[in-house]
């Protein structure tokens, strides 16, 4: 537990599910006043609402599309008109869609750079601006993957998405260090969320993914939120710029174990 989280306002986008969810529980967990982005009313926003108050926490919910400027403003303002503040913003909302390259249309580019990298940046930079007027030494984390630095053929949209986030989270934690505020990236590896249940629901095709993964398993959204609200809290509070991957190993070359090579 962190007590220096206790009280502070979160805000979470696409926390209706998978890490998103579990994310938003962990930091109501700690006593943080949650604020929970979700996409559609599709992705039962309210059962977070409703756990997350059966726990004894404190969340509300606003809708917003992470890829819209206004949105983006009307989820950071409704932090401030609810809770009187934001403190830690978590840029966690994303898509991803497989398709070659070859097949790729400008639209389908578009939609998955807009959400993810575009989503971040109005995240970060609506975050900043609250923090900068208000003298908050916050906390800014971004929901990268380890496709910022594993290449993934068919999904040129969604790596290039991630590869952006790595340098904007590195530029913005430079960039407002000496106001104190901090901005990390997360990269995780391969989740049990709804972004792969597709994939997994196929034994073949998910023993192909463990097969990359030293660790011999697939995350729990809770192995991700641990690392979020450790990043957050003032234990970490010397660390800025880093990417934390949380991967089980899988960009430690997974073809090299057992002396191969
Ligand atoms: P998920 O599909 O369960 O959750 C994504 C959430 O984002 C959904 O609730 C969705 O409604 C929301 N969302 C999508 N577009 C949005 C928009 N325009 N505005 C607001 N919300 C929007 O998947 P997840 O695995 O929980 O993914 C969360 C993040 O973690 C994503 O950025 C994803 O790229 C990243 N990630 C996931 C994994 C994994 O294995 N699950 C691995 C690496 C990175």
């Amino acid at each position: 537990m962190y007590p220096s989280l206790k009280g502070k306002v979160v805000a979470v986008t696409g926390a209706s599910s998978g890490l998103g969810k579990a994310i938003a529980q962990r930091f109501a967990a700690e006593g943080a006043k949650v604020v929970v982005n979700y996409l559609t009313e599709d992705d039962k926003p309210d059962l977070v609402i409703e756990e997350i108050k059966a726990n004894g926490g404190e969340a509300s919910k606003i809708q917003g599309d992470v890829s819209q400027e206004h949105d983006v403003k009307r989820i950071v303002q409704f932090a401030v008109e609810t809770y009187g503040t934001l403190d830690v913003m978590v840029n966690n909302a994303g898509i991803q869609a497989e398709i070659p390259t070859e097949e790729l249309t400008l639209e389908s580019w578009n939609k998955v750079i807009q959400t993810n990298l575009t989503g971040a940046f109005l995240g970060s930079r609506e975050a900043v601006r609250h923090m900068l007027d208000h003298n908050i030494k916050g906390s800014i984390i971004n929901m990268s993957s380890v496709h910022q630095q594993i290449p993934w053929p068919h999904f040129a949209h969604y790596a290039a998405s991630k590869g952006g986030i790595k340098l904007l989270t590195e530029t913005l934690a430079l960039e407002y260090a000496s106001s104190g505020i901090r901005v990390n990236n997360i990269a995780p590896g391969a989740i049990d969320t709804p972004i792969n249940a597709e994939k997994f629901a196929d034994p073949e095709a998910k023993k192909d993914v463990i097969d990359l993964i030293p660790m011999g398993y697939i995350g729990k959204p809770e192995e991700i939120a641990a690392c979020v609200v450790w990043l957050a809290s003032s234990e970490a509070s010397y660390v800025t710029g880093i990417t934390l991957y949380a991967d089980g190993g899988m960009t430690k070359y997974p073809s090299f174990q057992a002396g191969k090579g």
